[in-house]
């Protein structure tokens, strides 16, 4: 399909889901609109920490982090339902998801932010944090942008963290950025959220991967057309890990190295920010 550069997009090829080539098939799939689950989703890695307590009336003594990856496998099938709007903060609305972007070989950017958030949940959860996902496996529809803001804050998370890959095809355009709410509408999306978005920053460069050359600046993307960071009440940052229309970073992303690299990182990040 035609490929449109949408800059202030989360995701710069983000396309909304074609047409469906047949009437959908009721009952396969269901946009998830339950309450926040264990992250011991089906298929994650494995993890010895025993179930979390509920999130509602939990005992305030240790770090709730909220993982949004990016779309969803099922989104591509399902328009009618991704392109529904809702709300997204300011007065806007926008669809209540995207397809999302790949590289240029096919690999997409929904399995790989799917493999990153479990990565950084297998770090984050190693630590005694309690990781919350947004979504439970790669291949369901949603949840909308609106439903997974409503995740983070309904669980008070202590962070919450997108994580999301870019697709610019303006020639050499690579390299990583964070975005967080500007200007902010409520206390949480200022201080508390620019200083978690700086510590992603700081731990991803810091970790060798290059600040994006064409979006945001020194790695740092205030932004006011975000939903889920408009709707969040907790501290709250969306990592767009690089550009997989870039040669290099596409083989980092295709990579489970790289995935591994990329998830190490961000994991640090958080768990600092949380230290700090
Ligand atoms: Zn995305």
């Amino acid at each position: 399909m035609a490929i449109g550069l949408t800059l202030f997009a989360a995701c710069g090829v983000e396309t909304a889901a074609p047409p469906a080539a047949s009437p959908s098939v009721p009952g396969t799939t269901t946009v998830l609109t339950t309450l926040p689950q264990p992250s011991s989703a089906p298929g994650a890695p494995s993890s010895s920490a025993p179930p979390p307590p509920p999130t509602t009336g939990r005992p305030k003594t240790g770090k709730v982090v909220v993982l949004d990856p990016g779309h969803n496998g099922g989104n591509s099938g399902r328009p009618g339902e991704i392109n529904k709007q809702v709300p997204a903060g300011r007065g806007k609305t926008k669809p209540c998801n995207t397809t999302g972007t790949s590289t240029n070989s096919g690999y997409s950017e929904h399995a790989f932010t799917w493999d990153v958030a479990q990565r950084v949940s297998e770090a984050l959860s190693a630590k005694g944090i309690r990781v919350i996902l947004t979504r439970q496996n790669d291949t369901g529809v949603g949840p909308c942008v609106n439903e997974r803001a409503a995740i983070g804050n309904d669980a008070e998370a202590d962070a919450v963290v997108s994580i999301h890959a870019d697709g610019s095809n303006s020639a050499g355009a690579h390299g990583f950025h964070v975005a967080y709410s500007a200007p902010p509408l409520n206390a949480q999306q200022g201080e508390p959220s620019a200083k978690l978005a700086t510590a992603l920053r700081d731990g991803i460069r810091a970790g060798g991967f290059p600040t994006s050359n064409y979006l945001g600046a020194n790695g740092l993307a205030p932004r006011a057309d975000l939903a889920g960071l408009n709707l969040s009440t907790r501290p709250a940052a969306l990592v767009e890990c690089g550009n997989m229309r870039n040669d290099a970073e596409a083989a980092a992303m295709s990579s489970e190295e790289g995935r591994q690299q990329y998830a190490a990182v961000i994991a640090k990040a958080i768990a600092d920010y949380l230290a700090a």
